[in-house]
This record gives structure tokens, sequence and C-alpha cells, in this order.
């Protein structure tokens, strides 16, 4: 149906939406300190800084009349893994659901991810790994530590945290999706999809499989730019551009901003997480739009920073660690962390002084079930068949690369680790050995726009902004089981609101 309400809808342009009052990250209400004004107030001018850019792109657009060509209850905008959860229950609910993807396909970054689930509140957990399992309670306290009294950010992480075992169980129980079997590894409280790492194909096949059951329906190549507002100043729909560069208006009761984080915006990881700014970054589009079209809408960030973790540029890099024996060297040959915790790779390579390390591993893992991590690496793995080939093509002396076996055969003889405590996979590598030469690099942001425990997105005095939801890492989730719990949550809020 074409519709044309030029008269009434205004594009998320300068004067479209209310002001922006004070443009406030969400903070704790605990008493104030010097040092937090200032940050406050940086972090006012930034947020102000944000939303005029956000204006700016959207006026870019050319502020073309708004003309809609499609009408829908609730429009999703990105189909990764929060804006499918998003749509399937309300389009099981009979909404007319339509989900907006600037790509070709669906699944977001959790498509190419190592794929490791961490969940321990789920009833497959407490089945399956009692030891692991947690209840809420048990969820704010293990999290209380790294909050400051009163932060709301806190009760979002239990929220999250508890929300995520539904992800895990409606998976499981409900759809039948049978997640890997349990194998030796310091993760037990994680799962993995059934084909190996790097590889959740499996699921979200089944995920769209019971999407187009339940009715959603997809536009894919169609980009967001901004938000819509009716005669009133509330959201009413979006602005897409199609492939060829046709602006496509879309009417909605209500919009979910899912588009991802801002990882590959640099002038935002500059600001909010400047301790990465400067590395290497493996995703592309996530530039915060969606973010910046909530600001400009009257939204306020939160939880901006940097993230926990770094990655490897290539997955296999780390992630073998979770289930084979490895080593990893920085060029001098030196052992820097303990291999089965992998995120500490990237993180502990910097901290070591080296933008690079090397990962060595034998057949044991090349001929493992994670066949699809190791393709992910392509070219970057080579092979040699003895100590000597091996240090000529990492480009080491030869001492240190027969200094690296002598360290690690101790270990493996004395079954202990003295350097960094590891425990699992203490076995000696046999030719031919493989290795890969990783650089750290970003992958994730951390924050966005602060929400409430239905995800309606917050305005400066906490209030909720009339008909503007956002989940994932829009909404400042960080992974892929509580980005899935937060398309959970804003589902059962659609079901009951539109
Ligand atoms: C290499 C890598 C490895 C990872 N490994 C793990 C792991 O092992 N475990 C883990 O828990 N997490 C991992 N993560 C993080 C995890 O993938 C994310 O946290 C999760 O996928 C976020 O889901 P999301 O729905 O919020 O956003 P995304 O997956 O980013 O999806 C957002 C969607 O919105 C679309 N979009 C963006 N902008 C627009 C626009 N303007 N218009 C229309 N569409 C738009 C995007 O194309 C995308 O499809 C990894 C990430 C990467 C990149």
């Amino acid at each position: 149906m074409k519709m044309d309400r030029r008269q009434f809808c205004a594009l998320g342009t300068a004067g479209a939406f209310a002001a922006i009052a004070g443009g406030m990250l969400g903070c704790s209400s605990g008493e104030k300190t010097p040092a937090a004004d200032d940050k406050a107030a940086d972090a006012a001018a930034s947020t102000q800084a944000d939303a005029a850019s956000a204006k700016a792109a959207a006026m870019a657009m050319g502020d073309a009349d708004v003309n809609f060509a499609q009408e829908v209850d609730i429009l999703i905008v990105g189909a990764g893994i929060s804006g499918m959860f998003a749509a399937i229950d309300p389009a099981a609910a009979g909404k007319n659901v339509l989900i907006c993807e600037q790509n070709g396909t669906f699944g977001g970054d959790a498509i190419y991810s190592a794929a490791c689930q961490m969940c321990s509140t789920a009833k497959l957990t407490q089945e399956e790994r009692p030891e692991k399992y947690s209840t809420p309670e048990e969820i704010r306290e293990k999290f209380a530590p790294y909050y400051e009294e009163g932060d709301p950010a806190l009760d979002f992480t239990v929220l999250l945290q508890t929300w995520s075992g539904k992800f895990i169980d409606r998976m499981h129980y409900d759809w039948g999706y049978e997640f890997q079997p349990l194998r030796e590894s310091p993760y037990h409280q994680a799962f993995f999809p059934k084909d190996g790492l790097c590889t959740m194909n499996s699921e979200f096949q089944l995920i769209n499989q019971k999407l187009e059951e339940a009715g959603a329906k997809y536009s894919f190549e169609t980009t967001f730019k901004t938000l819509i507002t009716d005669e009133n100043g509330e959201i009413c729909g979006a602005r897409f551009t199609k492939k060829d560069g046709s602006i496509f208006d879309v009417k909605a009761k209500a919009v979910v901003l899912a588009a991802g984080g801002y990882v590959s915006n640099q002038e935002w990881m500059t600001r909010y997480a400047p301790e990465y700014a400067d590395l290497g970054n493996i995703v592309s589009g996530r530039k915060g739009d969606a973010i910046a079209a909530g600001l400009a809408a009257g939204g306020q960030l939160w939880k901006m920073g940097p993230t926990s973790n770094l990655n490897p540029r290539y997955e296999a890099g780390h992630m073998l660690g979770t289930f084979y024996p490895i080593i990893c060297v920085l060029p001098n040959g030196k052992r820097f962390y303990c291999e089965t915790a992998v995120h500490n790779a990237a993180t502990g390579a910097i901290a070591a002084g080296y933008h690079e390390w090397y990962t060595i591993w034998d057949n044991v893992a090349q001929n493992g079930q994670d066949q699809e991590l190791l393709k992910h690496a392509g070219e970057a793995i080579q092979s040699a068949d003895s100590v000597d080939e091996l240090a000529e093509k990492m480009g080491l002396h030869i001492e240190t690369v027969q200094g690296i076996f002598d360290n690690w055969h101790d270990i493996c003889e004395a079954q202990e680790d003295a350097e960094f405590g590891r425990t699992l996979f203490l076995q000696e590598l046999q030719p031919p050995f493989y290795f890969i030469r990783n650089v750290p690099v970003r992958y994730k942001s951390l924050g966005g726009l602060k929400v409430d425990e239905q995800m309606h997105v917050l305005d400066a005095n906490d209030q909720p902004i009339k008909n503007l939801y956002a989940a994932g890492c829009t909404a400042g989730t960080e992974d892929i089981v509580p980005a899935a719990a937060s398309g959970l949550i804003v589902a059962e809020t659609l079901v009951a609101e539109v």
C-alpha cells in the first residue's frame, strides 16, 4: 500500500525529535565525585556531539518527503540474533513484523563468531552441568562488585543473564536443537554449536525457520538511515535506502533498533574506547547508526567504554586453546598467558608489550572436529615437518623455537604449568606442526542506548520514548547469548504493547 503522509511526518532531523535535555550518560545514582562530574560533563558533550552528527547524517539524506511504501505493526532494524529473536514471538502472536537488514542475509556477527555461548542460568545447565548453574541471586552477587551501588546497569546484567537461560532452553527444549555434547574444556558453562567452533549456521537455520513459520518478513539490502516522527513528534516509522539507492519509508507502530554496536565507527571508538581505537578492526558495518538515531530521538547512552576483551585477527589463534593442546608464544619465544583462558591472548600480548604472537599446534587440533575454525584462517595457517622448518617459516632463530619446545616438554613431563597454571591439554606436540601469526584486533564495542527492563529506549529523564525499543549491542549488550536474551525480552514487551 502506498501512503502519502508528507504533510504530517518528519525525519529524524533537527527539530523533529525532543531536545536532548542534558544528554546524560546512564550513571549511578550514588554520590558524585568531582572526577565523576567531569566525566559526566565530557560524556554529555560527547553525547550531544553524537546526536548532532546523527542529525547531520539524517539531513544528508536530502530530507526527501516521507512517503510510506509499507505499513507494519513492528519494524525491526537489523537481522542479527537480537533482531531475529525480537521478531519471532510477536509474529507468532499475529503481529505484522518486518526486519530490515543492510546485508543480503540474516545472522549478523554471531554467524561468523567463535560461537562460544556462555550461560549458567539455563535449565539445560542445571541438568547437564549442575556445578555451573547459577540462580539470579547468585548472578547478582557475582556481578555486584563490578558496579556502583544503585547502578541500573547491574539490574540489566542480572536480567540479561536470567533471560540468557531462556534462550538456551528455547533452542534446546522447545525447538529441539542439540548443542554440542560436553567436551573437556575450561568452559563448561558455555554451549557450542553442534558443528563445532565458528559455525552457528545450524542454529541460525533453525532460528530463521521459526521466524518464517511465525510469519515475520525480511527486507534485505535495506539500510537504515533515520527514524520518522508523526505530527505529535512520536516515532511512527523509519527511512531506509535500498541497494539501488532508492528511499524506502516504512510506517510502524513500534520500531526496534537492533543494528549492533559501533566497533566500526572510528570516531566513537576514539571517544569511548581510546585504549582499543588504534587497533585494527575486523568487523564492517557496525557504525552505531541505530544508536545515533536513538540518541537523536532523545535517548541517552550507557555503559560506553572498552569491552572486556579483544580478538586475534584469526580466531584459530586463541579458540583452539578451548579444546586442544596448543602453545602460544611471543616473538621472543616466551609463553605469555594460560592458553586455555582463550580471551587473554590478545590482551596478554599487548600487556607484554607485543602486537603479535604465534600459536602452534599439531595434528590433534588440525584433524579435530573444529574444521570451520581452521577454514576461517585459510592460508594464514602454515605447516612444518620439523622444528628447523618451523623456525624458518616463523622467521625466528632455531634456538628460540627449540627453547619453546624444551620449555613445553618440561611442563608436560611435570604435568604442571608453574608459569600460568594451565591444567588442561598438557601434551607434547608432534610433527607435522602448524602455526599462525596473530595480531590483536578489536571486534566488538561496549555500550549503547539506555533501555529499561522491557527494552524501551529511555530519554534523558529515564522515561520511555514512545514506540521506540532497542535490543542487542544497540542497547549495550555484549556477546551472543545476552543479545538473544534481549531479543526475547523485547519480544515479550511487543506482544503485550503493540
Ligand atoms: C569475530 C567475532 C567473534 C565473536 N565471538 C563471540 C563468541 O564466541 N561468543 C559470543 O558470545 N560473542 C561473540 N562475538 C560477539 C557476538 O557476535 C555479538 O555480541 C552478537 O552477534 C551481537 O548481536 P546483535 O544482534 O546485537 O548485533 P549484530 O550481530 O551486530 O547484528 C546487527 C545486524 O544489524 C545490521 N545492521 C547494522 N547497521 C544497519 C543499518 N544501518 N541498516 C540495516 N541493518 C543494519 C547488521 O548488518 C547485522 O546484521 C563475536 C563477534 C565477532 C565479530
